[in-house]
């Protein structure tokens, strides 16, 4: 008898290669070269890391949105003998994204800068692993009708909703009344500013800020995490997901970050999903599924854990967290303008500008000034979210700490 053909290796374009996610899902890949090869790798503007990372992974493209960066990168891939070749700019993004070759896509660009590759994955017809949670959140139901239209296969790696998606049965088919789902309870570590006196909120870092007790993650999620304005994208992110209307979605503080989240049934059974907090779980979940493949991540001690604790969410505390459960409720282009004026006001902090406890005030007066507008189209998306970008520009001026 011949030998079995081999299975062809799955392609994947991993857009924001050089990110926290992105770094995790290349480790994932690496550790199995008999299935997956990396067929696209991008990035913004980090020339020395996406070198670094071509050399490794020779994959067919590199993308950086940057132009002198793209020469910058051409050249130096060129002279080292490389056979990666460099597109450059924003359009480049979805040409890779979208690409027939491409067999998977993960999208893990942060914010909406992503939302157009990861849209155009989803319409064609590609494995899209999801972590770039912005996307849905802009665009949550534009994106589930690109979804269902094409036949692409979506699959959250935010730890929270790939941990639901794996306690949901097989053909869940975004039926929670037919398979008896009552509830999702979305775990939240609450972040490093939980126990922290109220007081002293207005003066922390932005250092202070992305330093996450459990997760190591890039700067403008990790301050979301300390807002809790993550935990709101992401109830968000989980309505469009699973279709759960906001009253079935509840956070639950777990200061462990050891149970990523659960689904409540009708006969009272809670499943949940538990590891330790490492991304290459969800990442490799998602690469292989429905297979089981090793990511790299630690056993699971529970005997070190000892305990787990649960909590209600303090919405006093963590007001960025009401806000996003408000916009939700309210639909339209709500949540498009809660993430826009949050984008803004998150780099306002970063850069120093205006202090940590601003970043709702200036989301709330967005939302205030900004309203009624269409989300129809994905044109109408983006206008919304360039409106409220400009209106968040305006409001964290009026309260910008430094001229
Ligand atoms: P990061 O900041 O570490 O990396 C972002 C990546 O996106 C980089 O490769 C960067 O070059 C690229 N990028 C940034 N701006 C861009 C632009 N305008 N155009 C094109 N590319 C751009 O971010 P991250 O922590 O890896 O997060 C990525 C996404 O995954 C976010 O949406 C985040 O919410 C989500 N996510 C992250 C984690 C985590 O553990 N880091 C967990 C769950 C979900
Ligand atoms: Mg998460």
């Amino acid at each position: 008898m011949p030998d079995p053909i081999p299975p062809r290796l799955q392609r994947v374009t991993v857009l924001g290669a050089t990110g926290s996610i992105g770094m995790s899902t290349l480790d994932v890949l690496a550790r199995h070269p008999d299935r997956f090869e990396a067929f696209a790798l991008t990035a913004q503007v980090q020339v020395e890391r996406l070198f670094e990372l071509c050399l490794r992974f020779s994959p067919r493209f590199a993308v950086l949105v940057d132009s002198a960066a793209a020469s910058d990168l051409r050249q130096r891939l060129k002279a080292a003998g490389s056979a990666t070749e460099v597109l450059a700019g924003a359009a480049a993004l979805v040409e890779v994204a979208a690409h027939p070759d491409a067999d998977a896509v993960m999208a893990a660009i942060v914010g909406a800068a992503g939302l157009a590759p990861a849209l155009a994955a989803a319409r064609a017809g590609k494995r899209v692993l999801l972590a770039n949670k912005e996307a849905l959140v802009l665009s949550g139901r534009l994106f589930m009708q690109a979804v269902a239209a094409s036949g692409a296969q979506l699959l959250p790696i935010d730890s929270e909703h790939n941990a639901v998606f794996q306690a949901l049965p097989q053909g869940y088919g975004r039926d929670p009344k037919r398979c008896g789902v009552r509830r999702i309870l979305l775990t939240a570590s609450g972040g490093p500013f939980r126990e922290r006196s109220l007081e002293s909120l207005a003066d922390v870092t932005p250092d202070e800020a992305c330093a996450h007790p459990n997760w190591v993650m890039g700067r403008k999620i990790s301050v979301d995490s300390a807002t809790m304005m993550n935990k709101g994208l992401e109830v968000i992110e989980a309505h469009w997901l699973f279709a759960v209307p906001p009253d079935a979605i509840e956070v639950v503080v777990h200061p462990q970050s050891v149970i990523h989240s659960m689904v409540e049934y009708a006969d009272g059974s809670v499943l949940a999903q538990l590891g330790n907090p490492d991304m290459r779980t969800p990442i490799a979940h998602a690469l292989a599924y429905p297979e089981r493949i090793d990511a790299g991540v630690r056993p699971l001690d529970l005997f070190e854990i000892g305990r787990l604790n649960f909590e209600r969410p303090d919405f006093v505390r963590f007001p960025c967290l009401a806000l996003a459960y408000d916009a939700l409720r309210e639909g339209g282009a709500a949540a498009a303008v809660l993430n826009a004026a949050n984008e803004e006001a998150v780099a306002a902090f970063l850069e120093r500008r205006v202090g940590f406890t601003r970043i709702p005030d200036i989301i709330a007066a967005t939302l205030e000034r900004v309203r009624d507008l269409s989300v129809d189209c994905i044109e109408a998306i983006l206008d919304a979210d360039a409106r409220a970008r400009e209106v968040a520009r305006s409001e964290i001026l009026a309260r910008q700490t430094t001229p």
